[in-house]
């Protein structure tokens, strides 16, 4: 019976990951889950569930939620508040997985903590990885933890490794890794007519039922980017070495070369039931509630390179990683602040990538060398992308 933390338990993710837990509840015991403010869906899994320990990360709804549990079902539970907690429950001595899909920045110390605790550690949450790069990769190593990515790409890659693969350890023979990518919603629509699309447009993915931030990354293909930094770090592989491919059935989930001219590709239905199944049953598999794939549903698959120019942002994302340090951190920052203010109605669609350059070329790529260091790069990115709107607005 192994423990397991879910942070980030009422999002895309942590709901997906909550159905897999309840298909095998004689593998897995909850002990904690969290949430930043929905505590009506965070109720209903402790129902399902009962946990030992909740975090809701705001302190108003930490205090609305102990009221809603009290002479409930569920009042036996140990309600905490603030960010420092998931931290306090990604580290328990009874939680032997954490499952990281806590959203953007805000993930970065809770996964961090659960990697130097030697944690199994699930990882969702590419942005953590992207922003602390080799720091963290050096945190599994330390301690000894299990990463194994639930990205479905890199998920997939690791399933094309050869048996008993690490990740973080690089496979000779491996001579290319093959990306793919739905290509998103605007993947045909003219270029001259994406600075008009809508925030509804940019989050009606066509494949993947997903969080909004991320929907709107694959929208301007900038999830592709976090993807290919994420995939230099996690299979210890060179960018020029990493080929992003448009295809736009979601069947292939990405492949690998290897020198001998054989390419191992993972296939399944679009559903991250999948890959996590797949890593919480790890080296075993079980089910994961998704349906057979139906080969003959499948009548067609495509391929193409992505354009650059429709899709800056991956662009940039190539430029980050090649000039390494702070750059990742940074490119991730002003993306978070761009994708927000897009969400917000605040900017255009298009701004996001002008957003991101500008703040890119204002920084230097100083070495990532401690966590200080990245945590400050983060904070002044952000800055620095308020100030550009305010300039470009
Ligand atoms: P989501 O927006 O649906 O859920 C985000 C979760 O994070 C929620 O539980 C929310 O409560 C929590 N959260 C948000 N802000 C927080 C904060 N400041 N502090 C603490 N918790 C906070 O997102 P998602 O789509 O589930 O994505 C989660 C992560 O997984 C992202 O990093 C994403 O890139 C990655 N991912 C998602 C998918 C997918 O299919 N949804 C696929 C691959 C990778
Ligand atoms: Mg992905």
């Amino acid at each position: 019976m192994k423990g397991i933390c879910v942070l980030g338990a009422t999002g895309s993710i942590g709901v997906s990951t909550l159905d897999v837990v309840a298909r095998h509840t004689d593998l897995y015991n909850v002990i904690a889950l969290t949430a930043n403010i929905n505590i009506d869906v965070l109720f209903e899994q402790c129902l399902a569930h009962s946990p030992e320990y909740v975090v809701v990360v705001n302190a108003e709804k930490a205090e609305l939620f102990k009221q809603k549990i009290k002479n409930s079902a569920v009042s036996g539970i140990k309600v905490l508040s603030g960010a420092q907690s998931l931290e306090f429950v990604s580290t328990l001595d009874n939680v032997d997985s954490v499952m990281a899909a806590i959203v953007g920045a805000a993930g970065l110390l809770s996964s961090l903590a659960a990697a130097k605790a030697g944690k199994t550690v699930l990882l969702a949450n590419k942005e953590s990885l992207v922003m602390s790069g080799d720091l963290f990769m050096q945190a599994i190593r330390d301690s000894g933890a299990k990463l194994l990515p639930i990205d479905s790409e890199h998920n997939a890659i690791f399933q094309c490794m050869p048996a008993g693969y690490v990740a973080g350890n690089s496979v000779k023979q491996a001579r290319r890794i093959l990306l793919t990518a739905s290509g998103g919603p605007f993947r045909e629509t003219a270029v001259k007519d994406l600075h008009n699309v809508t925030v509804a447009q940019a989050v009606a993915h066509p494949k993947w039922d997903m969080g909004r931030k991320i929907s709107v990354d694959s929208a301007t293909m900038m999830n592709k980017g976090l993807e290919l930094i994420e995939a230099c770090l996690l299979f210890n592989m060179s960018p020029d070495d990493i080929q992003v491919v448009i295809h736009k059935q979601s069947i292939i989930h990405s492949m690998v070369d290897y020198v001998d001219g054989s390419v191992l590709a993972q296939m399944g239905n679009p559903d991250m039931r999948v890959p996590i199944a797949h890593a919480m049953a790890w080296p075993d598999r079980f089910e994961s509630g998704v349906e057979p794939l139906n080969i003959f549903d499948v009548k067609q698959m495509d391929f193409a390179e992505p354009s650059l120019e429709r899709f800056p942002c991956l662009r940039l994302a190539y430029q980050a990683i090649k000039m390494g340090g702070i750059m990742p951190t940074i490119l991730n920052a002003a993306n978070e602040i761009a994708v927000d203010e897009f969400i917000n109605e605040r900017i255009k669609f298009t701004d996001i990538p002008v957003i991101i350059e500008k703040c890119m070329s204002f920084f230097t790529a100083e070495d990532a060398g401690s966590l200080d260091i990245i945590l400050k790069a983060d904070k002044d990115a952000r800055e620095q992308s308020y100030k550009i709107i305010k300039e470009i607005t």
